[in-house]
């Protein structure tokens, strides 16, 4: 699969994902739809396949997941397991171009 890459609205925090990833996904879930204040169309790839750049800040959102956000602009990137396998998941079309 092609490589892939993105980052948020400042260019802080940049990602490049190498490995496989999903197509397209979308969570209805209540977490997700608070967070982003409608449900959350998302990537997910190994963690290890994963290449982050930046300051990246985590918060627990609930008590299995995190959620990761650029600590300069606040752009909403990433979902990550805290146990259990770990994946991360991405926004997917914020784009480096
Ligand atoms: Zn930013
Ligand atoms: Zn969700």
């Amino acid at each position: 699969m092609k490589e892939k890459t993105g980052a948020c609205v400042c260019g802080n925090v940049t990602y490049s994902i190498t490995g496989e990833y999903t197509g397209v996904v979308s969570c209805h879930c209540k977490s997700c739809q608070r967070y982003h204040g409608n449900y959350n169309p998302m990537i997910v790839a190994n963690v290890e396949d994963v290449a982050l750049k930046g300051d990246i800040s985590w918060f627990a959102s609930s008590e299995s997941a995190e959620r990761g956000f650029c600590a300069a602009c606040g752009s909403a990137l990433f979902k990550r397991q805290t146990a259990g396998p770990k994946l991360l998941v991405l926004i997917p079309w914020r784009q480096v171009v």
